[in-house]
């Protein structure tokens, strides 16, 4: 009976467009803090039933199933496919690095996000060591602490990891780890999403066999871009559930407590910012790792456009504080886009090379964004009774398939 690793790897062989894709090896990067992270990330996935049962344990024959594993590859990218009746999750490792390295060097500086912590003890040109960096002894106790930390997502001990590889400031540094932890979060939903809402099964029966694929790319067959772009938004609306419902858990959590999470999340108004941020920035660092994705024509890219998803995640957001009666918080949003713009536009010369996209904006803002919205719309309701055969309903789609994507 092969292993759970085995299948992976199986699936993987059976796309040639992922051209020889292999499995990251156990252990890559042991020692470091970056592999404490991936081991959590793994076992975020495990324990929902997504990730690769332990060696000891007989692999689960219930299928369908999802498996999530990393792959061996720098470059950021996440894709879903399906092989025999399975879903599978891969990740290139690179992804995690990225985020949390994002979020730790925007963090680290004393003039972002000024309303969290004491950006004072934070110092511009301080250079961090990356998270993939192996500790130096003499204490691999940090590793432990940390593994311990983020595997109970307790967030109200102290200090994570040695201070050249964070924020000084301990609520900056939680609020790294918080930020990442997020973003990971909605990556892994969006991708769940690709799989139970029919759109891989769809993807290969429409199109041949192709992975879903999150690097921006594009192509002149609009129509077929257009598809995907209705892919995508249906994805995101579906993937931000699950962070913006752990973020309510947080605040309810967190928001007695006097620890270091009560200076990151603040309120609930914050708190709902901050995830707003967190999905945001996945965009961003996805747009930005796709090389010239910027400057592609809007209906020849495979996911909307970085400015109109961003106007879109608040309708998404709308939506999902509806469904968990808390419509009263939809203020909160009217300040998120501002935060997005302020933290990851604002700061996208320095962090990513490149100028803040302002024309972009007020693109999206007019009536190009609008009627771009609605061709989107249009796209996905051509296909909606469609994919309708393809969707994963018994393992528990919380998408309702009647409502339209605006
Ligand atoms: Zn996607």
């Amino acid at each position: 009976m092969p292993t759970d690793a085995e299948r992976f790897q199986e699936a993987l062989d059976a796309y040639p467009d992922l051209h020889g894709c292999k499995r990251m090896p156990e252990g890559r990067f042991d020692g470091s803090p970056l592999g404490v992270v991936l081991r959590s990330i793994r076992r975020n996935a495990t324990t929902r039933g997504f990730g690769p049962s332990d060696h000891e344990s007989p692999p689960s024959e219930v299928t369908p199933r999802i498996y999530f594993d990393f792959v061996d590859d720098e470059s950021v990218n996440a894709f879903a496919i399906t092989h025999n009746n399975n879903g599978f999750i891969a990740m290139n490792w690179g992804a995690p690095a990225r985020v949390y390295g994002h979020f730790m060097a925007t963090l680290a500086r004393p003039d972002v996000l000024e309303f969290i912590g004491n950006p004072a003890a934070e110092d511009c040109g301080r250079k961090l060591t990356t998270l993939d960096t192996r500790l130096e002894s003499p204490d691999p106790s940090v590793l432990h602490r940390m593994w311990d930390i983020l595997s109970s997502k307790c967030f109200t001990l102290a200090r994570l990891v040695p201070e050249d590889y964070a924020p000084r400031d301990l609520v900056r540094e939680q609020a790294a780890w918080w930020l990442s932890n997020l973003a990971l979060d909605f990556i892994l939903t969006h991708e769940i999403a690709h799989i139970l809402g029919g759109h891989c099964d769809f993807w290969a029966d429409k199109f041949g066999l192709a992975a879903i694929q999150e690097a921006v790319s594009s192509s002149a067959d609009t129509p077929k871009t257009m598809l995907r772009q209705a892919l995508e938004t249906d994805a995101d609306a579906s993937g931000i559930g699950n962070p913006l419902t752990r973020t309510l858990e947080c605040a309810a959590r967190y928001l007695g407590e006097s620890g270091p999470m009560r200076g990151v999340l603040q309120d609930e108004k914050t708190a709902v910012t901050l995830c707003f941020l967190a999905c945001d920035t996945v965009f961003k660092i996805f747009e930005r790792e796709s090389e010239g994705a910027e400057d592609l024509p809007w209906r020849e890219r495979t996911h909307p456009p970085l400015p109109l998803r961003r106007i879109q995640l608040v309708a998404y957001f709308q939506a999902v504080l509806k469904t968990l009666g808390r419509s009263d918080l939809d203020y909160s949003l009217d300040g998120a886009i501002d935060l997005a713009l302020a933290t990851n536009e604002a700061a996208s010369d320095r962090l990513f090379g490149r100028p803040r996209d302002d024309a972009g904006m007020s693109r999206a803002l007019g009536d190009e964004g609008t009627e771009h919205a609605k061709e989107i719309g249009l796209a996905m309701s051509s296909i909606q009774s469609e994919i309708r055969n393809f969707v994963w309903a018994h393992l528990g789609s919380t998408r309702d398939p009647e409502t339209p994507i605006s």
